[in-house]
């Protein structure tokens, strides 16, 4: 049994759920857990204390993953919409069940507020179930000509480590695939949690398959047998992903990078506008890939928006993930403290830390940089963490040109009290969301994904299941036709 020394408030029953399984992680492949075999271990980022061990995956426990869900891919498509939504709505409702417990869980292995895991991560997730549990159990009456892909294999980050695991699993199985699921070598816990969950819903073995480890593992996955790619991540390993993929005739969907920007008029509510850039940008510590972590504000309300900012900045609380005043928690990772600051120290511009007291550790002050020029690499760069950069713009036109300055084009935010300012910037920006007068709004039913190097594909809505499917005719097709030698494009 592991010894977490003086566990943190709240922590209990997460921290007994990892002692009951040995604290030593395997896979889980074709309904069971594996034993563990090589192993490194997982921590709470807020401490520095070794939560548990999780196996690295070789390339051969990813083609074992592949065989079980290949084999259980046909019975499961062959369940037919309703069936699977049954599976679906029991794996939500378990999700309900113990939502504290992912909750919890998240939080000590990730390091971010209890307030944003309990309230955002894990009910979305659940969520995702829901409405995909409703999809497959329509779909039969309008998605008539197209097929599930087969088995998928789905790389996911660490900023969300459920809720990306969600989104790409439950429109997936909705869709009649079965899954090879890769959760970010910081963050596995509430995967294999998740595991557990399907285990004790009735799921059939090798629907869902887990298996941990780290990038080499990733790159086994989406080299593997698997019939389509889905990754959520850096658009460095995208980039990766997209060559080693290509001309395999593997689908694939990709959800990298951003630098949103957050355009604030002259005429904005100001208030309101400040409140939203908090949860742009400091929301997850600003490790969200969608973070408005861009602020462009007009010349003429530039200062005294800047003032309200910084005195609003002091206010936050950074501290104890599982305290639930805190706001801002820690940082996932030592190493992805070290990337933040090497980004941040040197930088040109006005650099101003939230006079608030932030613990030793693993955690860093909400930071603003501003007067920075539009070229100067903070402004272009994802620093991926609570660092908010700032300039400032003269007229509309000027706005548009800054907001898409960019090589990213995943969200932005429009803030003016003149809805046709608003409507009129909103189509010139590039940017697969544009929200006015808000930010980070997300739900199952509505598609989210990126323009330019954030990627391609969507995930939710409508769009998002179409992705998990292909057109029936050419399934039936490749079936017949005998394939000729060196063909890509394995039959099935
Ligand atoms: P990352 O790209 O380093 O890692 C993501 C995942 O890919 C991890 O599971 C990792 O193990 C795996 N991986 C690493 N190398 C691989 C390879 N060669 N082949 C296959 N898999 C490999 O990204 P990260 O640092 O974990 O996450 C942060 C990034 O994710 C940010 O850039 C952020 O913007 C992006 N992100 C995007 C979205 C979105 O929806 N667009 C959502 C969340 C995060």
């Amino acid at each position: 049994t592991m010894d977490y020394g003086t566990a943190p408030e709240g922590a209990g029953d997460a921290l007994a759920w990892i002692t009951d399984q040995g604290a030593r992680f395997g896979h889980f492949i074709d309904g069971s857990f594996t034993k563990p075999g090589e192993t490194f271990e997982t921590t709470n980022p807020a401490t520095g204390e070794v939560l548990a061990e999780i196996t690295q995956g070789s390339e051969s426990d990813v083609e074992k993953a592949v065989a079980a869900a290949r084999k259980a891919q046909g019975p499961w498509e062959k369940l037919g919409g309703p069936g699977r939504a049954r599976h679906l709505y029991a794996i939500a409702r378990l999700l309900q069940k113990h939502s504290r417990l992912f909750a919890v869980l998240e939080s000590l292995d990730n390091g971010k507020p209890i307030r944003e895991s309990r309230d955002i991560d894990i009910p979305l997730a659940q969520r995702h179930f829901y409405h995909h549990a409703g999809c497959a159990q329509l779909m039969e009456d309008t998605m008539q000509g197209r097929v599930a892909h087969g088995v998928c294999g789905q790389v996911v980050p660490w900023n969300f480590p459920l809720l990306m695991l969600s989104w790409k699993i439950a429109p997936a199985l909705a869709m009649g695939n079965t899954v090879v699921l890769k959760p970010a070598e910081w963050t596995s816990l509430t995967a294999l949690l998740f595991a557990d969950i399907c285990r004790q819903a009735g799921l059939p073995k090798g629907v869902v398959n887990i298996v941990t480890g780290d990038g080499v593992t990733g790159a086994a996955l989406v080299s593997a047998e698997v019939d389509k790619v889905a990754f959520t991540g850096s658009t460095e390993v995208g980039r990766k992903i997209r060559e080693a993929t290509a001309g395999s005739g593997k689908a694939l969907t990709l959800e990298l990078g951003g630098k949103s920007p957050y355009i604030v008029f002259d005429d904005a509510d100001l208030d309101s506008a400040v409140e939203g850039l908090v949860d742009a940008i400091w929301f997850n510590g600003g490790q969200v890939c969608c973070a408005g972590s861009r602020l462009l504000v007009q010349e003429s309300i530039a200062e005294r928006f800047h003032q309200k900012l910084r005195a609003r900045m002091d206010k936050l609380r950074v501290g104890d993930p599982l305290d639930k005043s805190i706001d801002v928690g820690a940082i996932v990772h030592p190493e992805q403290l070290s990337r933040i600051r090497a980004l941040v120290d040197g930088a040109e511009g006005d650099v101003y830390r939230a006079d608030a007291p932030v613990p030793e550790g693993c955690f860093y002050p909400p930071t603003l940089i501003s007067d920075l020029a539009p070229a100067s690499p903070l402004m272009q760069e994802e620093i991926f963490g609570p660092v908010l950069v700032s300039t400032t713009f003269r007229t509309p036109t000027e706005a548009v040109e800054l907001a898409n300055n960019t090589r990213y084009g995943l969200a932005a935010s429009v803030w003016s009290e003149n809805i046709n300012v608003a409507l009129d910037i909103a189509p010139q920006l590039v940017s697969g969301v544009v929200w006015i007068n808000g930010t980070n709004m997300f739900d199952a039913a509505a598609p989210f994904g990126g323009m330019r190097e954030s990627g391609f594909g969507r995930e939710g809505g409508p769009e998002g299941l179409m992705a998990y499917t292909k057109p029936a005719g050419s399934a039936k097709a490749l079936k017949r036709i005998k394939p000729f030698e060196g063909d890509a494009v394995e039959p099935q």
